[in-house]
């Protein structure tokens, strides 16, 4: 038996998403990180530490990931893995492009990691490395099995867009057959890279995908790949106009921190100095209006305000001229589970 929810916000629960540095080994097509808005500092494991004590008051139900960049780049990932668990905080997860530099995992062990969590962008070698790199599908395959074998708990994010959807249903096999326990379907953004140029080859006009093959293609094979024992997350993305619309900025409580100490609540902010707070020495402190918390209160007919301002081109209008769908909040996740 399945188990579908969609997961709801709550403040109750805080996910901090921690970028400890901006610099990777890889150039993936689609990176959204933005050294010009992000920083090119790599934190000391002292401020990575005192960043992480801003958020101690709520260590029971925070959720920290550990990303970059290339998180395992860093050379005290280990040992800030072992304060944030000394610390008590509820899940410690290692977001991965599989190349695990600095032999993390003979430095941890998978008592003292929640999660590690890879990422691959094609089944075949082919469409992943075209993606991300020469190289990079195979390194993080064996990065995968690597974790497996040493008993950690592992995810694998896969981010869709219109040069790898056609792939999708060939990563069922892969999963089963690596063992992966969590698989994450993340969808394309018009944010770093892809909004600055058209990411994939010149034959693939646009790197999105439309809302029917979207509809069509990915609750499907989600399911198919929950039945396989996985969990399995994906981005509603899309509400008909009687849907409920929630943005995550007002009503859940996540943290996206950089190494220039900006720290942001929407993700699709990121490109622009909107930061509603920022690290001052170890203090975290609002930031001046106008930020990105006042753009979250504006309601809109076609839902995310942000999504509005960046990403129009996704907006589908009716001849009368209202709203033909919405676009969810891009933190609003359906989850399938297999039940026991
Ligand atoms: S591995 Fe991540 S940080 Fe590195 S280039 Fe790829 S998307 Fe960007
Ligand atoms: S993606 Fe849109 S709805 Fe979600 S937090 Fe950002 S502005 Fe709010």
């Amino acid at each position: 038996m399945k188990n579908k929810k969609t997961v709801s916000f709550s403040k109750n629960s805080t996910n901090i998403f921690f970028h400890i540095l901006t610099n990777c080994n890889l150039t993936c097509r689609h990176c959204y990180i933005n050294k010009e808005q992000h920083g090119k500092n790599t934190l000391s494991l002292k401020t990575i530490n005192s960043w992480l004590g801003a958020f101690a008051g709520k260590k029971d139900s925070a959720n920290v990931v550990f990303l970059g960049g290339e998180p395992t780049l860093h050379p005290d990932l280990f040992l800030a893995v072992k304060h944030a668990r000394k610390k008590g905080f509820k899940s410690i997860t290692i977001d991965t492009n599989g190349y695990l530099f600095n032999a993390i995992l003979s430095k941890i062990g998978p008592e003292e990691v929640d999660y590690v969590s890879f990422s691959l962008d094609g089944a075949t070698i082919t469409t992943n490395d075209m993606i991300r790199g020469r190289g990079s599908y195979n390194k993080c395959i064996s990065g995968i099995r690597e974790a497996v074998s040493k008993g950690f708990n592992t995810s694998l994010i896969y981010t869709v867009s219109s040069a790898n959807i056609d792939e999708l249903a060939m990563m069922a096999p892969l999963l089963g057959k690596l063992g992966i326990n969590r698989f994450f379907i993340q969808v394309i953004g018009i944010r770093g890279k892809t909004a600055k140029s058209r990411p994939f080859k010149q034959e693939i006009e646009n790197p999105q995908v439309s809302r029917k093959k979207w509809l069509d293609t990915i609750p499907e094979i989600a399911e198919k790949i929950a039945e396989l024992g996985i969990t399995v997350t994906y981005p509603k993305v899309y509400l008909d106009t009687d849907e409920k619309f929630e943005c995550a900025g007002l009503v859940a409580d996540n943290y996206f921190i950089f190494p220039n100490g900006r720290v942001y609540r929407c993700p699709l902010c990121e490109d622009y100095p909107l930061n509603c707070m920022e690290f001052n020495g170890s203090r975290l402190v609002n930031t001046k209006k106008i930020n990105e918390i006042d753009l979250f209160g504006l309601s809109i007919p076609e839902g995310c305000v942000m999504n509005r301002l960046i990403q129009p081109g996704n907006l589908k209008y009716n001849k009368d001229g209202t709203s033909g769908y919405k676009i969810a909040c891009c933190l609003l996740k359906e989850e399938i589970s297999a039940g026991r």
